[in-house]
């Protein structure tokens, strides 16, 4: 039996009406099922009895089994959840002072490999459904932080524009002012450079932020540490998200995991204000790699990273550095699943 939060708005119109019911009603159980958190078709006292019997019928609404829960010193909270096929996946709440944001996964494992993140480790599961990625956002605003959840990002685990079909049903009801009723400009979807989901997105008519995964501004050495490079390399990687920034307005963010050894050094710096220089919507967001034992990788020198920031500053870009979150839980993409898998 499907769980009713696998369909679209529309989807459920149409299947209200060949139940025989008028489709408006779809409208009322999505704000039971994503304002109001109902986790039962009684619950919908303003349907009539006869629409809540129809629906017990045809559809659940089920669950994710919570494995886990990490709360970190600065208020961010990590949840790993059991799939059905006992699949671990995992989504994190990052709490601030005026906004909470949702970090979600969308496939299980990731057949990517990038050689800094440990969500590539053991390699490609499945995808996540569209239900799944709804639940687990419903789950957290449940366990993490109830009415507050302002913004969601696609930085959990796993390749959002790998997953393309499940994850815009998924934002669809995320923005929509009857689903979760997150503007599409506090969505961010996360991606190590598909070229071809950039378009497919750039072409939905949607203003989501788009993130690239950069970490490095030459083929050579984007190629030997993110395999994806090869299929997908700079050049139209670039020109894809320049048509998206042309297509949606909207600025592009460039995420530089600033690693010690390979690609902190000035030569990576001038690449980069190479690649993007000039360049009037791009930004880039240096973050000091994340310590993971298994890949061997961690942050430069606080030094070598103020370098870093100040040469692309001097150079014209706009420059951020994020500052780490939940570092004492692991809170990087795919790291809490890979130390309960190796429990
Ligand atoms: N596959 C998509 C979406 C996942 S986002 C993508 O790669 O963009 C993955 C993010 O997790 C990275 O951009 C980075 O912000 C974070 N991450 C992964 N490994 C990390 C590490 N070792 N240190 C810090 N952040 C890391
Ligand atoms: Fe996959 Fe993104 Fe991690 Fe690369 S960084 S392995 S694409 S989740």
């Amino acid at each position: 039996m499907d769980d009713i939060k696998a369909l679209s708005l529309e989807t459920l119109q149409n299947k209200l009406v060949s139940f025989g019911y008028p489709g408006y009603h779809a409208r009322q159980i999505f704000n039971w099922i994503y304002k109001k958190g109902a986790v039962d078709f009684a619950q919908m006292s303003d349907l009539a009895q006869g629409l809540r019997d129809k629906l017990q019928e045809n559809f659940c609404i089920s669950g994710l089994e919570i494995a886990g829960q990490l709360k970190s010193r600065d208020g961010t909270k990590k949840m790993l959840f059991k799939l059905k096929d006992s699949s671990i996946v995992e989504a994190v709440m990052i709490p601030s002072r005026d906004r909470a944001t949702g970090c979600i996964s969308t496939q299980v494992g990731c057949k990517f490999g990038c050689r800094f993140c440990a969500s590539g480790i053991s390699g490609f599961k499945r995808n996540l459904t569209c239900f799944e990625i709804i639940e687990e956002i419903l789950a957290l605003k449940r366990e993490a932080l109830p009415d507050n959840l302002t913004h969601l990002v696609f930085m959990g685990t796993g390749e959002p524009l790998d997953n393309y079909e499940e994850v815009l049903k998924a934002i669809k009801i995320i923005n929509s002012p009857d689903g979760f009723n997150i503007g599409a400009r506090r969505i961010t979807v996360s991606t190590s450079g598909i070229i071809p989901g950039i378009q497919r997105l750039a072409g939905e008519g949607l203003q989501i932020e788009l993130s690239v995964s950069l970490h490095a501004a030459n083929d050579e050495l984007r190629s030997s540490f993110m395999p994806v490079n090869r299929k997908y390399p700079l050049k139209g990687l670039i020109s894809s998200c320049k048509e998206y920034s042309a297509k949606t307005n909207r600025q592009i963010t460039f995420e530089y995991i600033l690693i010690k050894g390979l690609n902190s050094d000035l030569r990576s710096a001038q690449d980069l204000a190479k690649l993007l220089g000039g360049w009037r919507l791009a930004k880039v967001n240096l973050i000091p790699s994340n310590p993971i034992a298994e890949l061997k990788v961690e942050a430069p020198d606080r030094r070598d990273i103020l370098l870093f920031k100040d040469y692309l500053e001097k150079r014209g870009l706009n420059v951020t550095l994020r500052k780490g979150r939940g570092e004492d839980i692991n809170a990087a993409c795919g790291q809490l699943r890979l130390g309960y898998e190796k429990k």
